[in-house]
């Protein structure tokens, strides 16, 4: 794996890691007081490492939801490639890389760059009409993570809310 594409997995791998919150807010309606820890599932890290994600059940009658949990930047609801990565592949497609070039490059396979190219442009597309492009989350995410990865499942999972 060539040596740029392997630190930029590892570092966001650490970050990820260093990012696991303790505390929540329900996403969905805001409750920071009456929810409780409701379980693991499990998610892998971009360096096929599994780390346990924390769910919550929200006990606030009005919620439409009643769990959710909060993801650590960078990882994106379902899809196992972190906006850095997916801007990344998609900057060398448009800058006239061959796929060929794009797998090898990122140690993958076909079928996987071509999905991730496909979803790095709806990605980019949804997010100029959401936000403001500058406000990127994958540079500065804070407190924008939380409610920008639920609105992101909405537009691209809405049948697999968790
Ligand atoms: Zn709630």
């Amino acid at each position: 794996m060539p040596r740029t594409w392997d630190s930029l997995i590892t570092v966001l791998s650490e970050i990820t890691r260093e990012n696991c919150v303790a505390l929540a807010c329900c996403p969905h309606c805001g409750n920071r007081h009456t929810y409780i820890k409701w379980g693991f599932y499990s998610r892998y890290l971009f360096n096929d490492e599994l780390i346990n994600i924390q769910r919550f059940r929200c006990d606030n009658d009005l919620c439409p939801q009643k769990t959710f949990s909060i993801l650590p930047h960078a990882l994106l609801p379902i899809i196992r490639a972190s906006l850095c990565m997916l801007m990344h592949v998609l900057t060398m497609y448009e800058q006239g890389e061959t796929i060929a070039k794009i797998v090898r490059h990122t140690d993958s396979n076909w079928p996987r760059m071509q999905r991730w190219i496909k979803k790095a442009l709806s990605i980019r597309d949804w997010f100029r009409q959401e936000y403001d492009i500058r406000s990127f989350p994958c540079l500065s995410p804070g407190k924008f993570w939380a409610p920008f990865t639920r609105d992101f499942t909405w537009a691209f999972y809405p049948e697999r809310f968790r």
